[in-house]
């Protein structure tokens, strides 16, 4: 991972569409939104898909911890203690002739992503790749549309070679199995997609899971994908098991190391599940680490 990294905050534009109401949760986002921004010479987007509202009952977070630990790293935090809100979203990246997307969101149940991706002047049928960082629902239903066609009907599909038999062997997503299968090329961990994207095995939260870099000359960022889930207790406490993990262990030592290398490098990161447009940076505080947005929605 790179050690210099900047944002050029100048070269930071944002384009936010409120179409009709926001969603009830807090923050208040606009249910459709595409966020532009740069990385190096890159043009990047991250693209608004849903969101996810969770009660504080410690059955995702806090498993080993209990609620009231749990209410106290909300309340330390300034957050609401009745609830755990998850973003879900995706991240274009203009890669020369190529368009990149990552990952997918929840698809035609719920999802806005197609409407992000076109608010942002791209269509589905302009997608050259889709990358996936994990076979969960929220990261792959957007791969078909609502009736089984696949979305981005010109793309390649790209994911490990050990996720994609995760997925054919789950037996959970075998529509979007039988829609894509023409479409997948797999790759091993670390490989080089494109020029600009390398993907980086971040093991535990699936036989697969993959975060991708992003480098344009001396600025990059980490895509994280479910490396880590909440900006608030997955970052403070991030020895606590997640009920989404895996190999639960194997997923929270990864998480440690990894935060304690972005806090570390100060590289720029992408999360899909922090606050919307979760583009910002990983800093130390006290034993464990705090977000810093550098991308307002
Ligand atoms: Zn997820």
């Amino acid at each position: 991972m790179k050690t210099a990294l900047r944002i050029g905050f100048a070269s930071v534009f944002a384009s936010i569409l409120a179409a009709g109401a926001a969603c009830a949760a807090e923050p208040a986002i606009p249910e459709i939104a595409a966020k532009t921004f740069k990385v190096g010479d890159l043009e990047l987007v991250s693209l608004h898909d849903t969101q996810f509202v969770m009660p504080n009952d410690a059955k995702v977070f806090g498993l080993d911890a209990g609620v009231d630990a749990v209410t106290t790293v909300l309340k330390d935090a300034g957050a609401p203690t009745d609830k755990i809100t998850l973003s879900v979203d995706a991240l274009l990246v203009k890669d020369g002739g190529r368009l990149i997307l990552i990952d997918t969101g929840v698809g035609p149940k719920g999802g806005k992503l197609i409407e992000s991706l076109k608010y942002a002047g791209v269509t589905p049928d302009q997608i050259t790749d889709v990358l996936i960082s994990h076979g969960h629902g929220d990261h792959i239903g957007g791969l078909i549309n609502a009736d089984g066609t696949p979305a981005f009907k010109n793309a390649k599909v790209r994911m490990t070679a050990a996720e994609w038999e995760a997925i054919k062997a789950g037996g959970r997503a075998d529509a979007i199995v039988a829609a894509i299968i023409p479409q997948v090329e797999t790759f091993a961990p670390g490989a080089q997609i494109s020029p600009s994207v390398k993907a980086v095995e971040v093991k535990g939260h699936t036989p697969g899971h993959s975060a991708y870099e992003i480098t344009s000359g001396k600025d990059s960022l980490l895509a994280i994908g479910d490396s880590a889930h909440s900006s608030i207790i997955s970052l403070a406490k991030p020895e606590w098991f997640i009920q989404f993990d895996g190999d639960k262990p194997t997923a929270r030592d990864s998480r440690k190391e990894l935060l304690s290398s972005l806090a570390k490098s100060g590289q720029l990161v992408f999360s899909p599940h922090f606050p919307y447009p979760g583009v910002g940076t990983i800093k130390v505080k006290g034993e464990g680490f705090v977000w810093e947005p550098a991308l307002k929605p």
